[in-house]
């Protein structure tokens, strides 16, 4: 729950003035007692506080550090993976097809991929995706296509894994 909050870029932000505000009231009351004098003295003393440019700096550079690591945190695969899991289409110039997949990782920790779906290109902008294996538009080259889906994985997949072995190397 906190997580998802902090992961949130408004919710974040004010979890981050939550935390500087309390610890500034925690501290306005540490450093009260310490030197003798009344809360309210000390929170004037320390709104008139000229504070040093670097230890704001500081502050800030320490906050966003925290930020990074938590979104880091977050991340379910590392860098070669999600660099790995954007190819994750090609198209055929000659059959005017496209492939999109997505790139899964094993228990072994090799790629796969799954979810692949097959698109039509000759129909301007919008590629229309096929519906068994064939282009639904009437008249389309790509209506009488016959081609065998499991082949097409085991090729692209293949793909991937030489995209993979390039990356480790
Ligand atoms: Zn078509």
């Amino acid at each position: 729950m906190l997580k998802k909050i902090w992961n949130d870029p408004v919710g974040s932000k004010v979890i981050s003035w939550v935390i500087i505000g309390v610890l500034t009231l925690i501290g306005v009351g540490i450093k009260s007692s310490y030197d003798e004098k009344s809360y309210y003295e000390t929170f004037v003393w320390l709104m008139t506080f000229p504070i040093p440019v670097y230890f704001l700096l500081v502050s800030i550079t320490l906050l966003l550090l925290l930020r990074h690591w938590f979104k880091r945190k977050k991340q379910f695969y590392n860098a070669k993976q999600r660099k790995l899991r954007q190819f994750n289409c090609s198209d055929d110039p000659e059959q005017n097809i496209r492939t999109e997949w997505t790139v899964y990782f094993g228990m072994n920790g090799k790629p796969y991929i799954s979810d692949l779906e097959f698109f039509c290109l000759e129909h301007g902008e919008a590629p229309i995706r096929l519906f068994g294996n064939r282009c639904s538009h009437v008249g389309c080259k790509n209506s009488i296509l016959k081609f065998n889906e499991f082949e097409l994985k085991n090729y692209f997949e293949s793909l991937v894994l030489n995209e993979w072995n390039k990356l480790n190397k």
